[in-house]
């Protein structure tokens, strides 16, 4: 594969480009696949049709998974799962209305359990 940052040829699990130091990934300059030059936030390469959505989240990027359930099974009415996880707002409108008397926090709950709870960054949380 290319890296996405600067085109070099780079292997397939390399963490870094040797030529310009960053995750191939997570340039946009260039496809992957084909080396073609492409727009930033491009979803496909124009030339070889290939997905350039970068779907391999950086290691360490998701909150913890279990932390983010135990907080929200035993501290979920005042929100502090949501604090956790970076969703400040929300978290401070759970405090003050008790997890929306409790539903809200059971929803989030069972949304943490069936695994499409996201962070504040739109990652999902990572079980370890
Ligand atoms: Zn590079
Ligand atoms: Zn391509």
């Amino acid at each position: 594969m290319y890296c996405r940052n600067c085109g070099n040829e780079v292997s397939e699990k390399a963490v870094m480009c040797v030529a310009c130091g960053t995750p191939p990934k997570a340039g946009d300059k260039y496809c992957h696949n084909c080396k073609a030059e492409t727009t930033p936030n491009a979803s496909i390469c124009m030339k070889c049709g290939v997905s350039l959505k970068n779907e391999h989240s950086m290691p360490g990027e998701g909150k913890d998974w279990l932390t983010t359930l135990l907080l929200c099974f035993f501290l979920g009415v005042f929100g502090i799962h949501r604090f956790y996880t970076g969703h400040t707002v929300i978290g401070v409108v759970q405090l003050l209305t008790l997890g929306g008397c409790g539903i809200w926090a059971l929803i989030d709950f069972i949304m943490i359990i069936v695994g499409s709870f996201k962070d504040a960054n739109g990652h999902i949380l990572v079980k370890k």
